[in-house]
């Protein structure tokens, strides 16, 4: 028996209290115990690994233990049926691996026939079935029957990976358990606690890159350990965990990110290729940039928030968050859409390296749109909503008939924001005068909508949420709350159709500007005016991926 084995047999959790995570599972488990109301079948779905067939076990142990008081859950785990449930001797315990009985015949004489004779006196036959998916389809029907019409004191735990594979008159007749990933952190604290009863000297990156090697289950995470063990009884250090692990180097990661945010291709290249001869695993190393990347996406998209997990060490979550503050949001794409692309040829290429050579010069050579403008000083709101009586006299359009007063019986006065000083970039723009005034704007905003529409529906759909802000000559300056939207609005291919569409509607050259409006919220009435007098279609699916494409 290999030292993994030993380990993951030593440490199979044999109570509820010993299992790492899935606490939502546990607790209704339990509670079904306590107050005796046991289902008649369950099924078990979720990743390999993450304690399926361990929970099933322990729960068909505290249902036939003869010591446990009926108002806990916990099997005593000293009983002879606890015992022989743990030595795998228990008579009333049927364990099945449905992928090697599949035909219905085994289905028939191992689960169903088995299944009509009764347990023993005082207890609860009990059949795990594991990869339950793999049984026939006449398999399943034979089954369905057992379960419409359970014998006495039988119980079925069905467990499956595929629950997609399993029908659905099955599903509908257990109770259903959905298992999840367990969380890097549990399984390295998890870990950790191994590795101290062992009376092991342990590196915590080295149960770090275990537990996310592993990736949520605890019976690989385990595994992983014993084999680091097996190279040394009482010390797991970060050397010898690399002999087993693939190992790559987040220091190398971020170093490369790095030169990508600066658009150097040359030292990234240089500093792959040093890597590789120093013995880093190649696809590891890509797997760990896409997962970083991955992790710096979602920083970007929630940069006020703390409610995601991450799973980088400290130092590195902010080295990263400093890059993510510095990157546009289009160039975070640019990179993970390329890496992505290249890693599936890898294992296609003459020089493994190639692709991600490639993706480095793609990346470095491709042309970004130009920083966003900020806003410089943030506005009052007294500043940007002007009085009723500056707008009635100088704001109102001179036309009364446009579409805008039309459509809308309570149109106020404060729904055309003035104009603001404040906000005019700082650097000359090339402009040059139109016949069109910020005045013109309102009337001709819906068809400008609809027109765009005709092009790309997100565009249009994301266009009815920016509020116009100034007109500055040529240069039409538009607002969006979130940064995600106003990159999506800047991108050339965008910015064309948009220009586009205003030359079509306007029929002047308009340039574009979208920017990050921090007093977004104040300019709300604009686009629910707006909104109002565009027809809505809700026939139309909105696709808003479609616009960062
Ligand atoms: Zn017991």
């Amino acid at each position: 028996m290999s030292a993994s084995t030993t380990l993951y047999n030593k440490y199979r959790p044999l109570k509820f209290s010993d299992i790492v995570d899935q606490n939502h599972i546990k607790i209704t488990l339990q509670n079904e115990l306590v107050t005796n109301k046991l289902a008649h079948a369950y099924l078990f779905t979720g990743p390999r690994g993450v304690g399926k067939t361990t929970i099933a076990r322990i729960l068909a142990k505290a249902i036939n233990c003869s010591q446990r008081p009926a108002e806990q859950f916990e099997p005593c785990n000293e009983c002879s049926n606890c015992l022989e449930v743990n030595q795998n001797k228990f008579l009333d315990l049927v364990e099945i691996d449905a992928a090697s009985q599949t035909k219905v015949e085994q289905t028939r004489e191992n689960i169903i026939a088995a299944a009509r004779v009764s347990a023993s006196a005082g207890r609860t036959k009990i059949f795990i079935i594991d990869e339950v998916h793999m049984l026939s389809a006449s398999s399943f029907n034979a089954l369905l029957k057992t379960l419409e019409e359970p014998p006495a004191k039988v119980i079925f735990i069905l467990a499956t990976t595929e629950i997609h594979k399993v029908p659905e008159t099955i599903i509908s007749r257990c109770q259903r358990f959905d298992f999840h990933r367990i969380g890097v952190d549990d399984l390295e604290q998890w870990l950790a606690i191994v590795c101290q009863q062992e009376k092991v000297e342990y590196d915590q990156a080295v149960l770090k890159l275990i537990a996310k090697q592993a990736e949520g289950g605890a019976r690989d995470a385990l595994s992983l350990l014993g084999q680091v063990l097996s190279l040394s009884e009482n010390k797991v250090s970060l050397d010898q965990a690399s002999l087993i692990l693939p190992r790559s180097d987040l220091s190398v990661i971020s170093e490369l990110v790095a030169y990508l945010c600066k658009q150097q291709a040359a030292p990234a290249i240089e500093l792959l290729n040093k890597s590789i001869d120093e013995g880093i695993d190649l696809v590891q190393l890509v797997k760990e940039m896409i997962d970083y990347l991955r992790q710096g996406l979602l920083l970007k998209l929630n940069s006020n928030q703390d409610k995601l997990r991450y799973d980088l060490d400290k130092v590195y979550l902010k080295i990263l968050r400093e890059q993510v503050n510095k990157t546009e949001l289009a160039n975070i794409l640019l990179m993970l859409d390329t890496l992505l692309e290249k890693f599936g040829q890898i294992k296609f290429s003459v020089i493994p390296q190639l692709p991600i050579e490639l993706a480095f010069v793609i990346i470095c050579q491709s042309h970004l749109s130009a920083a966003p403008l900020a806003i410089s000083s943030p506005l009052t709101p007294e500043k940007v909503l002007p009085s009723k009586e500056e707008i009635k006299n100088d704001y109102l359009p001179s036309d009364q008939n446009i579409t805008i007063h039309k459509t809308t019986t309570n149109t106020t006065a404060t729904s055309i924001p003035k104009p603001m000083d404040q906000v005019i970039p700082t650097e000359e723009i090339t402009k040059k005068k139109i016949n069109i005034s910020w005045q013109d704007l309102p009337g001709k905003w819906p068809e400008f909508l609809a027109e765009l529409k005709k092009y790309n529906h997100s565009l249009s759909a994301i266009a009815q949420i920016c509020h116009p802000i100034k007109l500055v000559d040529n240069e039409l300056i538009v607002g969006f709350q979130y940064s995600f939207h106003q990159e999506a609005m800047s991108n050339i291919h965008n910015q064309n159709l948009i220009e586009v569409a205003l030359k079509k509607i306007f029929n002047e050259d308009i340039i574009w500007r979208p920017i990050v409006d921090q007093e977004y919220e104040q300019r709300e009435a604009w686009a629910a005016e707006i909104n109002n007098s565009v027809s809505s279609d809700s026939s139309d699916s909105v696709d808003v991926a479609e616009a960062f494409s």
